[in-house]
């Protein structure tokens, strides 16, 4: 990934060397594209990140792209846990909605297709497909889930960054412009001219046929190529930090809807280190990833915790599930803090330039389809790119594959991000109607095996 060899003119510049970034480049290289990756941190951090704190839900897709890959196996084992169940509460001994893969067999009755948009309301154009969804006629692939298997597997974020950028290292056709960012762009019929800044604030000029914008949900690309983008602050903000307990998690996740906050409780591997040698008082190795989600002036105040006094204000939460919770392990117990935003951009192409990950659909994380739904970008953006390649000649500026990614793409997108976004509404507004409606919603969804079909389905394979 040596830079200095680096022609001025290159097939496909990507700003943002992140996971979708990374996942785009895998997915173009093998075109024969020469793709260059652009980003502001330094090449150390980019191959090293440190942990993050995000333990990253992945579903059977995401699995399937990176086994293809072969970058799956090169996950550590410490870095990976299979996610059996789910169990989504409201909280203590409420109705509770208990998921596992086996339940995603269930069939759904056949329905007639709805008519497209036209005597829809403005407001509501997403409807169509996520009833078509619902139905099944928007996945033309069926989901690969075999009963009694996994609901995805939890990968923390910096090991999964660590084995894509190590899959593009083993990439001739990939190059990574480190320490530079991009800072404005002009587009003509033959190409996109790009203006970089160095560390030093030097300047750097480059010439790509297209543009990806993989800088995230509140990228700069997106605006220069003039891509509006809708975006929700959703005022809250999540902790997230890994703790250990004395009960094992068997590989159930817990998602626990309070009143003022959410607790998601993530099933990871166990501790490396052995504890304080089993001393008295001192808790096993049993490990999980705590994501609390609440109001950002509270979640401020939790972060100003003392960790000692930060899980004891969790434990209770959890009605002596785990048991008694600690922090720890090590440095990876660290918390970390992120304000929630959601983007939706209506339209992600425009004349030589996609948009991907993040900077396409910044997803609030309660579903965990955020990095799923980067990649999927990634791998149709290079699908559709291919389908249009003629006598061997591949143009990834192609009009027409852009414009194709661009429907596949939102059409993917729409139904878990619409969704996601109605369940956030529902499961955080303290009104007691909303909050007798959530309770009802669960007890609901736990006996109507089709409903539990729905959700599953979406968690593994979107
Ligand atoms: C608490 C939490 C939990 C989550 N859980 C899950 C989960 O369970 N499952 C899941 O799938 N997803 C999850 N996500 C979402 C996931 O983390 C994100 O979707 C993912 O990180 C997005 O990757 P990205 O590469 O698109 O953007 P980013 O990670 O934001 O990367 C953008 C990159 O662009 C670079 N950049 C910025 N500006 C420029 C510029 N001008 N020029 C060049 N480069 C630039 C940045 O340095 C950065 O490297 C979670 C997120 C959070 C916050």
């Amino acid at each position: 990934m040596n830079p200095n060899d680096l022609a001025a003119s290159v097939d496909v510049l990507i700003a943002g060397a992140g996971p979708t970034g990374l996942s785009t480049a895998l997915a173009l290289a093998p075109l024969g594209l020469r793709v260059v990756l652009v980003d502001p941190q330094s090449t150390e951090q980019l191959a090293d990140p440190s942990p993050d704190g995000r333990e990253l839900a992945l579903t059977h897709r995401t699995e399937a792209l990176l086994r293809q890959w072969g970058l799956w196996e090169r996950l550590p084992a410490q870095a990976r846990a299979p996610l059996q169940a789910a169990s989504v509460s409201t909280g203590g001994a409420q109705a509770a909605l208990r998921l596992d893969a086996s339940q995603a067999r269930v069939g759904l009755p056949p329905l007639p297709a709805l008519p497209r948009p036209g005597w829809l309301p403005q407001a509501l154009p997403w409807l169509p497909d996520l009833a078509a969804h619902a139905l099944g006629e928007a996945s033309p692939a069926p989901s690969p889930i075999a009963a009694d298997t996994h609901l995805g597997t939890l990968v923390s974020q910096h090991a999964l960054r660590r084995v894509l950028w190590a899959g593009c290292a083993a990439l001739p056709g990939v190059r990574v412009l480190a320490g530079h960012r991009l800072e404005s762009m002009q587009r003509d019929d033959d190409g996109v001219t790009v203006h970089l800044v160095g560390p030093q604030g030097q300047a750097r000029v480059l010439r790509a046929s297209l543009l990806v914008a993989a800088d995230g949900r509140l990228s700069a690309v997106r605006r220069m190529a003039g891509l509006v983008a809708d975006l929700h602050d959703f005022g809250r903000s999540a902790i997230v930090c890994r703790m250990r307990h004395e009960q094992p998690h068997r590989q159930v996740a817990h998602e626990a809807f309070h009143h003022g906050h959410t607790l998601a409780v993530l099933p990871l591997a166990d501790a490396s280190d052995p504890g304080e040698g089993g001393q008295a008082g001192v808790l096993p190795r049993h490990c999980s990833s705590f994501v609390v989600t609440a109001p950002s002036e509270q979640a401020r105040r939790w972060m100003a915790l003392p960790a000692a006094d930060y899980a004891a204000t969790v434990e209770p939460w959890l009605d002596g599930q785990l048991g008694r919770i600690q922090p720890g392990p090590g440095e990876e117990s660290r918390r970390h803090l992120y304000p929630l935003v959601a983007t939706w951009a209506p339209r992600l192409v425009s004349q030589r330039v996609a948009l991907v990950g993040d900077a396409a659909v910044g997803m609030h994380p309660v579903t965990a389809h955020g990095f799923n739904l980067g990649l999927y970008s990634a791998e149709t953006l290079a699908r559709q790119i291919a389908r249009r390649a003629r006598g061997g000649q591949v143009d990834p500026a192609d009009a027409r594959a852009l414009d194709a990614y661009d429907r596949e793409h939102r059409h993917t997108a729409r139904w878990i991000f619409h969704g996601t976004n109605a369940v956030v509404r529902l499961f955080t507004d303290d009104r007691p109607a909303a909050r007798l409606a959530r309770q009802a919603t669960l007890h609901l969804a736990e006996r109507l095996p089709p409903v539990k079909a729905l959700i599953v389905r979406q968690l593994v394979d979107a």
